[in-house]
């Protein structure tokens, strides 16, 4: 028997798939005084391409996962962007006539080899942070893919030295029955997202790759953080009894999400998903979720080389709405700029790109972009109940001109003889504190209204939701907050229109009796965080305003 770390609860019995570190072999070469300033801007050119790898990377954790998981990889953004880091590199290159790859791979070895002679635990976690990126930048500087998690195709305990937080948002839930790492505590960050994707896992087991290989069967247990290496049959069977028993557990609970969730006393509150593609949409049903409450369109314009045609977010559009077979379905519009930047789209650098060209501000130039939106998501009305929700909006003005080119695409489809529902809900988010304060002029022209809780409270608070040294500010349940929230609860229902909240504090309980006390009708969040706050709000005894 080996004992490791528990990090990640549940049982696990089956063959293991070892998870090779990349053989990285970083040419050392003395460079001439003319490929100095070459290399140097290699260096940053490669750099810069990490640093958008990451941020995608974010942003798929964050629509799959959840806010709470993305702080690894902004503090991944954060050490690259540190400028004494590229100096200790570019004075390598400089200094000692050394490669681009070399320089950045010793720079960030001594890093690595810092942090890990230190004795606080969370410190010494850093050094695989380093790692991470050391390995990322040397295997983009010699053009190396590695593509080795993308063959698992069969149920796999999967063995590594160490998991980076990349590899683990690129796991197969469906195929990783457990994970076992060799290095790493209960607070690395690829032991927090294995218990978010549910995966049962044993960490720090020390050299245990020198005892196993493709053909070994290894039995693991979550809570207690042994491993047996070929275990009998017996032990087999138990672990993958209890397993089923522990996954029967979490669906007993996900059972219970799918009856609706009323207060005690009464008050249904809705309880959606958010989602970011169609695939997202099963996970929202199996939670139990009511809706979705939230589908962040943008993530079908990232990551790609040119705009989604109209057919193309018609088919996405309307493979949601289809499959959530009646259920309510909120298409976002898309919310490009700030931190999300489409390569097609030519936009200009910007001083402060989270107050400037972003979201519907973006939209209301690029009307052609915008008008083909609208269309796909018109067309796609015809397969379930699909509303439209404006992002950022601030002004009345704004909404206005929203509601004005929704109206335009209606009669570019209706020359074309394309159909689409009579009644479409049309609601905005409540992200921009000025919206917050004019609902009850914004309110005779929408349906409902959805407060983005993540962009309000960084408005409210002028603190950047990426930049962690300000971090402190960011308190959804500040007063501020949840007086804004109270208002903008109170001048909707003056007039008859609901209210949702779809950012992160929506699906965090400790935040969900206050919501539900102010009078919040809807709650969209990350799918498997809908069970656990139906069962909160089953309990709830809170007669609201
Ligand atoms: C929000 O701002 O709370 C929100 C849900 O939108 P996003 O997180 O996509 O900006
Ligand atoms: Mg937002």
């Amino acid at each position: 028997m080996i004992k490791g770390i528990a990090a990640s609860p549940g049982y696990a019995a089956e063959r293991v798939f070892v998870l090779k570190e990349a053989e990285l072999v970083i040419p050392r070469e003395t460079i001439a005084a003319a490929q100095v300033d070459p290399e140097q801007q290699k260096l940053r050119e490669v750099i810069e391409q990490v640093k958008i790898e990451i941020a995608v990377t974010r942003e798929t954790v964050r629509q799959r996962i959840g806010e709470h998981e993305c702080a690894i990889f902004d503090s991944h953004l954060m050490i690259l962007d540190d400028p004494t880091l590229v100096q200790e590199m570019d004075k390598e290159i400089k200094d000692e006539n050394k490669n681009a790859a070399w320089a950045a791979h010793q720079v960030f070895s001594g890093h690595i080899a810092f942090f890990e002679q230190l004795d606080d635990e969370y410190l010494r976690e850093r050094a695989a942070d380093f790692k991470d990126l050391r390995d990322k930048i040397a295997m983009k500087m010699l053009g190396i893919v590695d593509s080795s998690l993308d063959q698992i195709e069969r149920p796999v305990i999967l063995v590594t030295h160490d998991l980076t937080p990349s590899q683990t948002a690129r796991l197969k839930p469906e195929w990783i029955k457990g994970i076992v790492t060799e290095i790493g505590g209960t607070t690395s960050h690829s032991a927090i997202l294995a218990r978010t994707l549910q995966i049962p896992a044993v960490v720090g087991c020390g050299s245990i790759l020198d005892e196993i290989t493709n053909d070994t069967t290894l039995a693991l247990d979550g809570n207690s953080g042994e491993l047996h290496v070929n275990p009998d049959a017996e032990r087999i069977n138990r672990y993958q009894r209890l397993q089923q028993e522990y996954v029967e557990e979490l669906a007993s609970l996900r059972d219970a999400a799918h009856a609706p969730a009323h207060t005690s006393d009464g008050k249904l509150i809705e309880v959606a998903g958010n989602i970011g593609t169609p695939e997202d949409c099963k996970a929202v049903l199996a939670n139990g979720g009511d809706g979705i409450g939230l589908f962040r369109s943008e993530f079908l314009f990232l990551e790609r080389e040119q705009m989604p045609s109209e057919d193309e977010q018609f088919e996405a559009y309307s493979a949601v709405a289809r499959e959530m077979a009646g259920r309510p379905v909120i298409i976002r519009t898309m919310d490009i700029g700030g931190d999300k930047q489409l390569p097609y789209l030519q936009m200009e650098p910007e001083e402060n790109p989270f107050l400037g060209f972003r979201a519907i501000r973006l939209c209301l130039a690029e009307k052609e972009m915008f008008l083909t939106q609208l269309r796909a998501i018109l067309r796609a009305s015809l397969f379930g109940n699909v509303k439209v929700m404006f992002p950022m909006i601030a002004t009345v003005e704004e909404l206005l001109e929203a509601k004005a080119l929704w109206e335009l695409a209606k009669e570019q489809l209706t020359t074309r003889q394309a159909s689409f529902a009579e009644q479409i809900e049309i609601g905005i988010m409540i992200e921009v504190p000025s919206a917050a304060l004019i609902v009850d002029q914004l309110a005779p022209h929408v349906d409902f209204f959805s407060i983005g809780s993540n962009d309000l409270i960084q408005y409210t608070f002028a603190a950047d939701r990426m930049n962690q040294k300000v971090g402190y500010l960011y308190n959804p349940g500040h007063p501020a907050i949840l007086r804004l929230i109270g208002k903008v609860v109170q001048d909707a229902h003056a007039q008859g229109k609901w209210v949702g909240v779809c950012g992160e504090m929506a699906g965090d309980p400790k935040y969900a009796k206050e919501l539900v006390a102010l009078g919040v009708d809807e709650l969209s969040m990350t799918s498997s965080s809908i069970p656990k706050m139906k069962q909160e709000i089953k309990k709830m005894n809170v007669p609201s305003n």
